[in-house]
Parts: C-alpha cells; sequence; structure tokens
C-alpha cells in the first residue's frame, strides 16, 4: 500500500484545482490512472482537468470520460491555462518530464510556484515531484493510484467506472496478467475492482478483440515480414510508411504486434520498428527473462522503460534505424544467451 504523506493530505483538503498529465502516445494504464484519479477528486470537490500530450487512440476511447480529456495538440491553450490555475499538479505514468514531448515538456519545465506529485512505476525518476510514489516493482500506474485512493480514504469512493478505468490499465500494462510484472497483490485489486463492477470480459473484448479488418491485415503483413536472428535469439519487425498507408493506419493499430515477436518459442529480444510520417522512427522493445530492453533502448535508441519492455525513437530512417540494431546486437549477445538458456 502507498504510505500517504500526512502534508499532502492536508494540502489536499484545500485544494481547489488539480492538473493530472499523462503521458505522450498515452496508453491504457496512462489514461486508466488518469481517469479514475480525475474522477476521485472531482467526487472529492476539486475541480480537476486530465490532460494528454495528443490524442486518446481509438482503441480506448470507449473508456469513460475520454470524451473530456484535455489533448495538448489540439488544444494548447486551454492546456497552458488549465496549469496555469492548478494549485497541484499530478503527474501519472511516467518519470520524466520529456515523455510528454517537446513542447509541453517545456512548459512543465519552466512553469514557475507549481508542485508535482508523481505517481509512477518507471525507473530513474526525475527530481521534479515534491510528493514522489515511484516504485518500479508495480505492475502499473493503475495498481498504484487504486492504492492512492484507497491510501486516501476513498475506498468507497470507487465506482464502477473508476473501477473500470484501473482494471483496464491493470490489464494492459500485464498483459492480461501474464508478465512477470504481476504480482499476488495485483490479483488482489483486480479482484477487488471487480467486485466494484469491473467487467473483466468485457474490458477484454473491447481492447483485444474489437480490431479492424485494416489492423488484421497489417498484422498478417507484420508477421510475414517478421525477421528472427536465431544466433541472437532476437526477432524484429520494421513497418514503413508506405505499408502503413497501405492498411490505413490509425495511432494504436500497431498496439501489441511487439508481442507477437516475442511468442516465438526461441526469441527472447523482440523489437518493433515504426516509420513515423515525418521519417523518424518509434521503436518497442519486448524481452524474456532477465534480458534489459531498457538498456538497450537507452544506450542506442534515446528511450529506456522497463527491464521487459521499453521504448525508443531516432531521426534516422527506418533502414539505418535497423542496420544500426543489427549492428549493435553482438554487443549483448552473451546477455542474449544467458537469458534464452534461464528461460
Ligand atoms: P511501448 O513500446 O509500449 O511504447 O513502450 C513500452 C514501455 O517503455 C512503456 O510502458 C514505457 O514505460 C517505456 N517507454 C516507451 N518509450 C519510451 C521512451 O522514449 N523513453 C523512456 N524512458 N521510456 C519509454
Ligand atoms: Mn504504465
Amino acid at each position: 500500500m502507498l504510505k500517504i504523506p500526512e502534508t499532502l493530505k492536508s494540502r489536499l483538503g484545500k485544494t481547489e484545482n488539480i492538473a493530472i498529465v499523462i503521458h505522450r502516445n498515452p496508453d491504457g494504464d496512462a489514461i486508466g490512472s488518469g481517469l479514475a484519479l480525475q474522477k476521485y477528486f472531482q467526487k472529492k470537490g476539486i475541480h480537476t482537468n486530465l490532460i494528454s500530450p495528443n490524442i486518446i487512440p481509438d482503441y480506448l476511447k470507449w473508456l469513460p470520460g475520454t470524451e473530456n480529456v484535455m489533448v495538448f495538440d489540439r488544444d494548447e491553450k486551454k492546456v497552458k491555462e488549465s496549469l496555469k490555475k492548478a494549485d497541484l499538479i499530478f503527474t501519472l505514468d511516467f518519470n520524466d518530464f520529456s515523455r510528454t514531448g517537446e513542447k509541453l515538456e517545456n512548459i512543465l519545465q519552466n512553469i514557475s510556484g507549481k508542485e508535482f506529485v508523481m505517481i509512477d512505476h518507471h525507473l530513474e525518476p526525475a527530481g521534479y515531484a515534491t510528493y514522489k510514489f515511484s516504485d518500479h516493482h508495480k505492475s502499473s500506474t493503475a495498481e498504484m493510484t487504486y492504492e492512492f485512493i484507497v491510501g486516501m480514504g476513498g475506498n468507497s469512493l470507487i465506482d464502477k467506472e473508476m473501477a473500470t478505468q484501473l482494471y483496464t490499465g491493470i490489464m494492459t500494462d500485464t498483459g492480461s496478467f501474464k508478465f512477470p510484472n504481476t504480482t499476488p497483490q495485483t490479483m488482489r485489486i483486480a479482484a477487488d475492482l471487480m467486485e466494484k463492477g469491473a467487467e473483466h470480459n468485457r474490458i477484454q473484448i473491447k481492447i483485444y478483440d474489437s480490431f479492424s479488418l485494416d489492423k488484421l491485415h497489417l498484422l498478417g503483413e507484420a508477421l510475414n515480414s517478421l525477421v528472427f536472428l536465431p544466433e541472437y535469439k532476437t526477432a524484429y519487425i520494421a513497418l514503413d510508411q508506405k505499408t502503413l498507408q497501405k492498411h490505413h493506419y490509425k495511432k494504436g493499430d500497431t498496439e501489441g504486434f511487439v508481442n507477437y515477436g516475442l511468442s516465438l518459442e526461441d526469441a527472447v529480444f523482440a523489437v518493433l520498428f515504426l516509420e513515423n510520417e515525418d521519417g523518424s522512427v518509434r521503436i518497442s522493445f519486448r524481452s524474456k527473462g532477465l534480458f534489459p530492453a531498457n538498456e538497450f533502448a537507452k544506450k542506442y535508441f534515446n528511450g529506456g522503460g522497463h527491464l521487459n519492455a521499453a521504448g525508443g525513437r531516432t531521426d534516422d530512417n527506418i533502414e539505418k534505424a535497423v542496420k544500426l540494431f543489427t549492428k549493435k546486437l553482438p554487443e549483448f549477445k552473451e546477455q542474449l544467451i544467458r537469458a534464452h538458456e534461464n528461460k
């Protein structure tokens, strides 16, 4: 459970205006946590805005409350005003302002006289927060948000909508409770959320069994082009703009693709390269066992994340990105083989 300092409790008792900021390209965990925390504060009578740096992907739009999320890319002025008005700014599911994108990062960095509260489960939290709830052993920010609300004495305020939002965050960040980050406490919280009204099967269907035909066709092409490098126990997929456009790519369509690489029996490292419209490349890394996906992302692709799930980016084109990746694999060969042996 989260221990909430008395100073924060009394501070929240006096707070009238809160802004919650989540990370760029928000996932189920960021949005689920943000929505539930927003509703909790609203129930406490605190005016609360939820700010996302960019749009909510289609596969998460069914979550109750997404229609009121403030999107920085779309409504910069409103977001700036909301931040200025806030007595307290919560940041959820990220460890550094840079995860909100360059422009918003700048605003957050230069905002004066504001105090921040961080709720996050990534390694290496930055130092901006006065109140820092950071624990990389937690499955998800949603798990921590649940513990935050309960720690505030708000257990009975968690209604069906909030349970749905939090359950979605936990379910997506644990890969439906199968990733190593799933703990007995994760399961206990999920059970409580079910009792509070989260419909696990409906949520599963909304997230994983609601794909468009375009997405399935794109998946087919991605799987067909998957490369496996047996020497390095590594699988990768590279999707360029031409392929994405052929299947009318929409943000979020490739969510989960990288995990297919890891479903290969002998793969302990799987990577997805995705070419952006401007020619830069976004990269997702996943690993099994002790292979540090985040180290690779940090060292060569301006990113980071968790041991088994990380991300990064490069301004190089997609061919160069793949080339750099394969060139650097030998450096990690020993670790890859060891992770494969200990599987
Ligand atoms: P995804 O591949 O789903 O975009 O990201 C997987 C995980 O890696 C995310 O949950 C996030 O924690 C982390 N991650 C993704 N991109 C970045 C990045 O650019 N920097 C850092 N530090 N972590 C990232
Ligand atoms: Mn998360």
